[in-house]
């Protein structure tokens, strides 16, 4: 480690050219090694987390990224006035861009990557599966022709046999991608994949694949010296994917047998080596579910989202050992020094909605803890926000346990007690998907989620009528208008045997209507199920939006109402705790009891249309109806007495 402050080390400043989780995290090993970090942020981000990280931040453009975290100009430009030596650029952006790489070059900046020329070779999945049949390495099977006519690829895909996938050559992210069941879909396929690639990656060529059911994607980290010598840093599984994205993530790959790791690491070190590539990198594959022979997909030219996994088995920095090598320095490892232990999974955490189908979720964090223990690489903390112009990924969750079953409980208590409040994210969704059968087997293809979850993913109703029920105490507790009322009332309404208050609720999730038992029956009741909330705690933020709860994981942005309660807004006004007052403003449209009625608690005595809402006012306790001072029709003033209830004793 301290080679890297004496000289002749030519690297004493980096610049990183990316944002969010992956900045920091670069950040975090140069800081431990004693270099200084540029940030460049773009006019969007002049608050956001990698920028307060950075000794020095350069804003680099407008918030569109093509403007400014792609702006190649902005950000050589930031890296020579900041004084910076070398440039990281992350992964995303411009790290798979070989102009960027040469320019970086020219500019005598040192680029943290492969050579520009490996950058291009590898970017073109074209010929990146030719480079790959001369080092010997299985590809999926396929046709690749640049410049093939409709025919040809028509005739390809008979002769691959149906169902095949349209891939966009310069494709990444999952983008660009087609199935294609039957020939008659294959025009449309070939046109929409070439349009998005287009769109996309500025380059429409497409080829085709024979489409694999329901692979396994298994992928080798690599780290060639540049004068075609290789290290790998064994495998790992990242099956669990939404749209070809990954979700989770681990190492090593559970359930392979060993003679397919040796094929995986052997065919990965051999393409390493063919191209004496410099760097970290990535050999991806796939492999049918109970197959033996894993196809070479692509290989990433970078560090990957999910090298932490590997980082944790091997007990290895890979950001140290990019810096090392840009650096003129070698790696301080052979291979037999390279002991895979344990087992590590990964979830990304996105901001999003996994409920309204995985639709990008925005907003303030008014809260960002990790959980203790666990390794949590984020991009946000309280108070950054989250906007549309950039990917929705926010930080990653990582654990490490002795075997699979360790680990893959430590991250589920770990999403369980990590705070993200403030924006939506899939964290509740990310329980859900490490507590599924097939996951906890280690028996996970790509096509788990839609197999776990075909339609479509919603959380626990109990847990989330629990949550809303503790929302629902916690704004009692603390008053919406008038805390110090509501508190009262919240005590009264505990002193009485089965007292209870009604309340419409919305949040994330939707609509409902809530009645909270109190006192002895402590309870939650929603759409006719009665849970009991007996230690039962949420944690609540009290934000001027909403209130926001969170349980086990899962997070609310709620917006309270009382809906019907008798003793609603009494302590303040009423004259006794037996008064019915009106909460809001609002027409009475029904009156159901008359004077001298005896009614049991949770009778209905009214209702009342308020803010569009109906409201009905049930009697809190067991006794005989008194002083009705309203009619149906009338409107009535918030805080009026509208009867009284007489306990009978
Ligand atoms: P990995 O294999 O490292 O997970 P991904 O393909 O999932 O790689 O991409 C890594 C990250 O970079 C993701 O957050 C993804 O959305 C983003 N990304 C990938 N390709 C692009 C691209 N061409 N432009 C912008 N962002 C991209
Ligand atoms: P990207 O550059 O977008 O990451 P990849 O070629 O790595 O593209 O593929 C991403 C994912 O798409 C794979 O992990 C796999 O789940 C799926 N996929 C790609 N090619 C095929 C194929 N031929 N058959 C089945 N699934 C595939
Ligand atoms: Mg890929």
């Amino acid at each position: 480690m301290t080679e890297f402050l004496i000289a002749p080390n030519p690297i004493r400043t980096v610049l990183i050219a990316n944002r969010g989780e992956i900045a920091c995290r670069i950040m975090r090993t140069c800081r431990r090694l004693g270099l200084r970090t540029v940030a460049i942020y773009s006019k969007a981000d002049s608050n956001a987390l990698h920028v307060k990280l950075a000794n020095k931040a350069v804003c680099v453009g407008p918030a569109a990224a093509s403007e400014s975290y792609l702006n190649i100009q902005a950000i050589i430009e930031a890296a020579k006035t900041s004084g910076a030596d070398a440039v990281h650029p992350g992964y995303g952006f411009l790290s798979e861009n070989s102009n960027f790489a040469r320019a970086c070059d020219e500019a005598g900046l040192i680029f943290i990557g492969p050579s520009a020329d490996a950058v291009a070779e590898m970017g073109s999945k074209i010929q990146a599966r030719s480079i790959a049949k001369k080092a010997g390495v299985p590809t999926v099977p396929g046709f690749e022709g640049i410049n093939a006519s409709y025919e040809d690829l028509a005739e390809a895909a008979d002769a691959l046999g149906y169902p095949v996938m349209i891939k966009a050559n310069s494709g990444g992210g999952g983008r660009g991608m087609r199935q294609v069941i039957n020939p008659n879909e294959l025009k449309g396929a070939i046109d929409s994949a070439r349009q998005e690639a287009g769109a996309s990656f500025g380059d429409d060529s497409i080829f085709i694949e024979k489409l694999i059911d329901s692979p396994r994607h298994l992928e080798v980290q690599v780290f060639g010296d540049g004068r075609g010598g290789a290290l790998h840093f064994y495998e790992r599984d990242c099956s669990v994917q939404r749209n070809h994205q990954k979700v989770v993530e681990e190492a090593p790959a559970p359930n392979l047998p060993e003679e397919v790791r040796e094929k995986l690491l052997e065919s990965a070190l051999k393409l390493t080596k063919s191209i004496e590539y410099a760097g970290a990198g990535t050999v991806e594959f796939i492999m049918e579910a109970d197959g033996d022979s894993p196809y070479f997909l692509e290989m990433n030219t970078r560090l990957q989202v999910e090298h932490p996994v590997t980082e944790e088995i091997c007990g290895v920095d890979l950001v140290e050992f990019q810096l090392r090598l840009a650096a003129g320095l070698s790696l301080p490892l052979t291979q037999e020094q390279i002991v895979p232990k344990g087992h590590s999974i990964e979830v990304r955490i996105n901001a999003e909605r996994p409920e309204n189908g995985f639709m990008p979720g925005t907003g303030t964090f008014l809260a960002v803890d990790g959980p203790a223990g666990l390794r949590f690489e984020t991009g946000v903390a309280m108070g950054s926000s989250v906007g549309t112009n950039y990917d929705s990924m926010l930080a990653k969750l990582i654990s490490y346990g002795p075997d699979r079953e360790s680990a893959r409980r430590q991250l589920v208590d770990g999403l369980k007690s990590l705070a993200m409040i403030g924006v939506p994210t899939n964290q509740t969704f990310l329980i859900d998907c490490l507590e599924a059968k097939a996951f906890a087997d280690g028996t996970i293809t790509t096509g788990f989620l839609s197999e776990t979850f075909p339609n479509g993913w919603s959380p626990d109703v109990n847990e989330l009528t629990r949550l809303r029920g503790a929302a629902a105490k916690a704004f009692c507790d603390t008053g919406e208008d008038d805390p110090r009322q509501r508190r009262d009332w919240f005590r009264t309404i505990k002193s009485h045997r089965g007292a209870r208050a009604d309340f419409v609720i919305k949040d994330d999730f939707g609509n409902a209507e809530l009645t909270l038992w109190a006192g002895d029956r402590n309870a939650v009741e929603s759409e006719g199920k009665c849970l009991d909330m007996a230690g039962i705690e949420a944690t609540v933020f009290k934000a001027p939006d909403a209130l926001y709860a969170m349980r086990n994981g899962l997070t609310i942005a709620t917006n309270i109402v009382a809906a019907s309660d008798a003793k609603l807004g009494g302590a303040g006004t009423s004259q006794s705790e037996n008064d019915i007052t009106a909460q809001l403003t609002g027409l009475v449209t029904k009156v159901f009891v008359t004077e001298g009625e005896e009614v049991e608690a949770g009778t209905l005595l009214l209702e009342m249309e308020a803010m569009k809402m109906v409201h009905t006012l049930t009697a809190p306790f067991d006794g005989k109806v008194s002083n009705v001072s309203c009619t149906e029709g009338a409107t009535v003033q918030a805080k009026t007495v509208l009867m009284s209830i007489e306990e009978v004793e």
